[in-house]
């Protein structure tokens, strides 16, 4: 029989952004327990394509959440970024500038804590569609109805949500493909030296992206997660096929390490679209809102948890005074997506995506590779590490204009 139910708050997907929105609502208002329920297609721990790489942003916002990470992690303190113009080294004193986890872990955790917390978690159950009008919002599942005041749409990049309110555009849609490598930690630098790499030679190949290896534990055992990222996959598709050009660019990224099988697809490998940040899109339509990939996350790198927790925050912000009966409280979370910090950053990395990505590539990474201390403000703003993301861009230019051309200390 077809189940019905009534909420206050419906939240389509239970991956990091619908989560860390149950969480954040929760937390700012513990009367929602047993009022909010998240409608997952799959059951956690359920497997996800992605590097599970946390930057310093996504630790805060656990810590804000009061979440222990009691999940399996390896920390990264050192990075190196090959470019086409030479090599960069990055360390910030010792500095946490990644936690590798396994996303099946992760997720589950945080689906635990949110069921602990009150949070509804229906799971293996698909939303088809959804539909509004005064009264409120309906949505269609597999398995059933659902009614409530509102309507989150965190189901990732390909959002049934995005399609069923707000249309369907594909050209924000970039792809990243990964596999993942047993090794001796003893002899893989990863390990030994705590850091992970980067590679955007394939800037020069024409994918608008890099390669990555992040040292990471899987069933305890080490392994190298490497991948590839390429912003605008669409371009090649037409041309020549995407996927053939992304894994050879990723074998010559890393020609060290055992990744010929990809070509031959005699090793498994995995390959899921992430939906970037365009400041026309709109995140908020009557009673629905976005979050997360279905909303669009970070365009130069493909980074998406951090957006996916700060989306979450204010999603539950956003709520919590639409329930109290402020009308206009979503499209002020539209507003806040688009001109708040978080707006601002992925606003700047776009920018930054246009021009690294961009006919002068090479003019770009010059730039970057010129000043160290430049280098360590950029990796700090990126990590979001002191909150230094938040800065007003003004404060930001000063400060980085003092630390490049004065040499003041960057903390
Ligand atoms: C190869 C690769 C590597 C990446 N590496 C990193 C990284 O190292 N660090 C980082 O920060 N980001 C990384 N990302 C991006 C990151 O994975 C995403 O940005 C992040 O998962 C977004 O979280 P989300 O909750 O919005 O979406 P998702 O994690 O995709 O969660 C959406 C949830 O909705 C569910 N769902 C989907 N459709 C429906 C439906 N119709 N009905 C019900 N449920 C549905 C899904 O099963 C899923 O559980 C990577 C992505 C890829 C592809």
């Amino acid at each position: 029989m077809e189940c019905w139910r009534k909420c206050d708050v419906l939240i389509a997907g239970a991956g990091p952004a619908g989560l860390a929105t149950a969480l954040f609502l929760v937390k700012n208002r513990p009367s929602l327990a047993g009022r909010i329920v998240a409608i997952e297609k799959s059951a956690h721990p359920r497997f996800k394509v992605c590097g599970g790489g946390l930057i310093p942003k996504t630790m805060l916002a656990l810590d804000e959440l009061g979440i222990p990470l009691e999940v399996p992690a390896v920390e990264v303190t050192r990075g190196e970024a090959a470019t086409p113009v030479g090599g960069v080294d990055l360390s910030r004193g010792g500095d946490v500038l990644c936690t590798v986890i396994r996303r099946d872990r992760f997720d589950a955790m945080l689906a635990r804590t949110a069921s602990e917390a009150g949070v509804e978690i229906v799971q293996r159950d698909r939303v088809l569609d959804a539909a509004q009008g005064a009264g409120g919002v309906r949505v269609s599942t597999e398995r059933g109805i659902y009614e409530g005041q509102v309507l989150v749409g965190a189901d990732g990049s390909g959002s049934r949500v995005r399609r069923a309110v707000f249309g369907a555009r594909k050209e924000t849609i970039g792809r990243a493909l990964m596999t993942d490598i047993a090794v001796d930690p003893e002899r893989t630098p990863e390990f030994t030296g705590k850091r992970y790499r980067f590679d955007f030679r394939c800037v020069s190949g024409g994918i608008n992206g890099y390669s990555w290896s992040f040292p990471c534990l899987i069933g305890g055992r080490p392994h190298l997660n490497v991948g590839i990222y390429d912003q605008r996959p669409r371009e090649f598709a037409e041309k020549s096929g995407e996927q053939s050009r992304m894994i050879a660019e990723l074998v010559a990224a890393f020609p060290e390490l055992p990744l010929d099988g990809l070509k031959r697809h005699a090793t498994r490998w995995h390959s899921f679209p992430i939906r970037w940040f365009d400041a026309r899109d709109s995140y908020a339509s009557g009673r629905v809102i976005l979050a997360g990939d279905a909303a669009g996350v970070d365009p130069l790198m493909g980074e998406g948890i951090s957006c996916a927790f700060e989306h979450g925050k204010l999603a539950a912000n956003a709520i919590c005074k639409y329930l109290d009966g402020d009308g206009s409280a979503l499209q002020a979370y539209d507003r806040a997506l688009h001109e708040g910090a978080v707006g601002a950053k992925l606003g700047k990395l776009a920018f930054a995506a246009r021009h690294f990505y961009g006919p002068h590539y090479r003019l770009f990474f010059r730039l970057a590779r010129t000043s160290r201390r430049a280098q360590e403000i950029a990796v700090d703003w990126y990590n979001g590490a002191r909150h230094l993301d938040e800065v007003p861009t003004r404060r930001l230019i000063t400060r980085w204009a003092r630390a490049v051309l004065l040499g003041e200390p960057v903390r």
